[in-house]
């Protein structure tokens, strides 16, 4: 078994500029390390950087992360691109590709999603645009949140939202569940609300207790 670590020997944040969106991550940073551990790795490193219309990104080689200086919700953001760190890099064996897409482990997180009324919506939508004149951008972020890896990252941010007591990621989350998202002027959350998310929380602390990360 490989040894674990708190999350930030491994996650490093590189500058060490004064700015809110630095702060938040590293505020966000200490909340992991209070909430779970993860297996020894390279380091992940965070930059201050980010492109127009995008609040994070992760990009796996090498493993890094990009926070957009004036993200909207830089802590919830921060933990959402770990949450995506974790999934390519810490929670299987294999260095390439993503926990979440070929990971047994992941059967009862994957029949909660299915199960959840907010991931119900996002099918529908996505199946009842899907032919139609839609943008293709409007369309393609669409899909992308039900991908498994991206509904990892959101279900790993809310779970940690969830339990931390770092009262920016709650007030960032709670921003996130209503509604901020709409194709064809009909409106989508990213985020479950609390009582559609419960399942989903039980199946994540379930895994990471099999990982020994709790
Ligand atoms: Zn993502």
């Amino acid at each position: 078994m490989s040894t674990l670590v708190y999350p930030s020997q491994v996650i490093v944040i590189a500058s060490h500029a004064r700015a809110e969106v630095l702060d938040a991550a590293k505020a966000a940073l200490i909340s992991l390390d209070r909430l779970h551990l993860i297996p020894a790795r390279p380091p992940c490193l965070v930059r201050m950087r980010g492109r127009r219309g995008e609040e994070g990104r992760y990009d796996s080689n090498p493993p890094h992360v990009d926070l957009h200086p004036k993200a909207d919700h830089p802590g919830f953001t921060f933990v959402h691109e770990v949450g995506h760190f974790l999934d390519n890099r810490c929670l299987h064996v294999i260095y390439k590709g993503w926990a979440s897409e070929i990971d047994p482990d992941f059967e009862t997180i994957i029949k909660c999603w299915l199960n959840s009324r907010h991931v119900k919506r996002l099918t529908h939508l996505q199946n009842k645009y899907r032919l139609r004149a839609i943008t293709g951008y409007e369309r393609k972020y669409l899909e992308s949140l039900t991908m498994r890896r991206e509904l990892w990252a959101c279900t790993y941010a809310q779970w940690v939202a969830t339990k931390t007591d770092n009262p920016q990621l709650k007030t960032e989350l709670n921003r996130l569940i209503p509604p901020t998202g709409h194709i064809a002027g009909e409106p989508y959350s990213i985020q479950w609300e609390e009582n559609d998310f419960k399942d989903i929380m039980c199946a994540v602390d379930d895994l990471f207790k099999k990982r020994n990360w709790l």
